[in-house]
């Protein structure tokens, strides 16, 4: 096999085969219940899943839902929605941690039986203070000794309800002078009177991260349990737990580098602020970079794959540009979609020589790349939209488009020539004139002369009004993400909304349908705010780009 193009993760997979470590491959996605997946996400499951698919292996969507302080029902419905909209298949493979606390009290016992595990009654400030630090040994707790029947008779009491919250802690009984901090006899369960959305009040104590993920991913038999950087220190501790568990064929733990974009917020934290303080509408906002957010905006799933491809996998930090996603979506939608015409802030023109009344149709292809997509008939009369930026009263140089006495083709249609305008009282153009020549029609072949500029319009008798959003990054790239005291530095343009016309094609346009608008770039219709007949469009990205692959 070719092991250059092969990343980290993949050659280390191939060696664990070959060596015989394991025989097969088992990847989970292990999402916390307690908010919406976001782009870094996306690069997870598209990994976790792609990896089972590469080796013949399985792909379990697991939820840790071991904290019930965040977690919702909510939330797990849209992981399930944005897992499967992404195309990471978990087929009949849904699991809950919270299904295995039992084994996780009895993976409890088992360690205080070993003498590998003891109830202490020190506070969190104590516990916190008896750590030490990274150049300072821990301090033995005075609990640390007790026998293994007082152990059990406490931990037992611990799980009747019978200490108050934070009153006892189980530890792992380890090394207080290890000079990995999480290895000084950590936290594996805590006593916490709360309501679990799934096993509701059975239980009050709960297990710690730390010592409930390594078992997690040991009962599901995961062979590769690939995870972020900020855990590569809690290894020794994954590998003690399975190990003193007496699990057979311990799981391996993988990190790589989390996937950030430049000025652009990701961290749960920061949507869920946005969420709460109303600066965006919802989870599903299309300015961010939550799953939901993307697909409303009109991201597709092959794009986010080939974006997190592009990314490629590292044990390095980086930062992406958010140019690179943008990239992706113009790829994938350039040869798949119609590119239709939408005027998004129109100035009415009308041709004083073409009859009044009369609607003519020109066959449009829907895309000159791509002949499969057909054509369609698009309407023609003497009253027009065209774009308020397509004329000027006072050209400057270069300025090929339309002005008094300068004649453009309107695309698809006939040579104009601008003869007068008209204004209201302040000054604003209201209206222009212009003539046509027959002779210049689409497709007729005509020679004559030539013209500089050609601009897109809509019809206005059968043009179709409707809403069309513009979209900036939230946050003011200029000033950067963060001002002095922590708060985001906000674009006041991350959102601006046109009422715009479009041809009558796109007046049924369905949720999620996606086309490109010449020259204005890549629009999907709103899945939330749209009602039949009444479509509102998303720019996903303009057609310009600085990416360059
Ligand atoms: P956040 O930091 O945004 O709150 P999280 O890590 O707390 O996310 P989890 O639900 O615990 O969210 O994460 C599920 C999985 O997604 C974990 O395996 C985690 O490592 C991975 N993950 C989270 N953020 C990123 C990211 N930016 N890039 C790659 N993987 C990520
Ligand atoms: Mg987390
Ligand atoms: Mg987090």
């Amino acid at each position: 096999t070719n092991t250059v193009s092969k990343n980290f993760i993949e050659q280390l997979i191939d060696k664990d085969l070959e060596e015989g470590v394991y025989d097969h491959v088992q990847t989970r996605f292990p999402p916390e219940p307690n908010g919406y997946l976001h782009i870094g996400h996306a690069k997870s499951i598209l990994l976790n899943s792609g990896l089972a698919k590469e080796y013949n292996g399985k792909f379990n969507l697991r939820f840790d839902d071991t904290n019930p302080t965040k977690e919702r029902i909510e939330f797990v419905e849209s992981i399930k929605k944005d897992v499967e909209w992404l195309g990471a298949d978990w087929e009949d493979r849904l699991f809950f941690a919270s299904n295995y606390f039992d084994q996780m009290y009895e993976c409890a016992l088992k360690l205080i039986r070993k003498g590998k595990a003891y109830v202490c009654d020190l506070t969190a400030d104590q516990i916190r203070e008896y750590r030490g630090t990274l150049t300072e040994p821990g301090k033995e707790s005075p609990y640390r000794n007790r026998s293994v029947e007082e152990n059990l008779a406490l931990f037992e009491e611990m799980k009747a309800g019978k200490c108050e919250d934070g009153a006892r802690v189980l530890r792992a009984k380890i090394d207080m002078a290890s000079p990995n901090i999480n290895m000084r006899d950590p936290i594996i369960y805590r006593v916490a009177h709360m309501t679990h959305h799934n096993t509701g009040n059975k239980w009050c104590i709960y297990p710690m991260y730390d010592f409930a993920h390594p078992i997690e991913d040991a009962i599901e038999h995961v062979t590769h349990s690939i995870c972020t950087l900020e855990f590569e220190d809690h290894r020794p501790l994954y590998d003690w737990v399975v190990q003193e568990c007496e699990f057979e064929m311990p799981p391996r733990q993988i990190e790589f580098a989390k996937l950030y974009l430049k000025n652009v917020v990701t961290g749960k934290r920061y949507i869920k602020r946005l969420v709460e303080d109303g600066i965006v509408d919802g989870w599903d906002d299309p300015r961010l970079v939550s799953i939901s957010g993307l697909r409303r905006r009109g991201y597709t799933p092959e794009a986010i794959k080939m974006f997190v491809d592009l990314c490629g996998v590292s044990k390095s930090q980086s930062t992406v540009d958010m140019a690179m996603l943008e990239y992706c979506i113009r790829e994938d939608l350039k040869m798949k979609k119609p590119r239709m015409m939408a005027v998004l802030d129109p100035i009415k023109v009308v041709i004083d020589n073409y009859p009044e009344g009369q609607v003519e149709y020109f066959d449009v292809p829907n895309n000159l790349e791509n002949e499969s997509l057909g054509s369609r008939k698009v309407p023609f009369s003497r009253e027009l939209y065209i774009e308020r930026e397509d004329f000027m009263e006072i050209p400057p140089k270069k300025y090929f488009r339309l002005f008094p006495g300068n004649e453009v083709r309107l695309m698809n249609a006939y040579f104009v020539k601008c003869e007068s305008i008209e204004k209201d009282t302040d000054g604003n153009v209201t209206l222009i004139h212009c003539t046509y020549d027959p002779e210049t029609r689409s497709g007729s072949g005509f020679t004559g002369r030539k013209v500089k500029g050609t601009i897109h319009w809509v019809a206005a008798s059968t043009a179709k009004k409707v809403t069309v959003r513009l979209y900036e990054n939230i946050v003011d790239e200029e000033k950067g993400m963060f001002a002095e005291d922590g708060t985001l530095n906000l674009n006041p343009r991350s959102l601006v909304t046109c009422e715009s016309y479009v041809e009558p094609a796109l007046a049924e346009a369905a949720p999620e349908d996606r086309f490109q608008f010449v020259r204005n770039g890549y629009f999907c219709v709103d899945n939330k705010d749209s009602a039949p007949g009444e479509p509102v469009f998303n720019r996903i990205v303009s057609l310009k780009s600085s990416f360059k692959l």
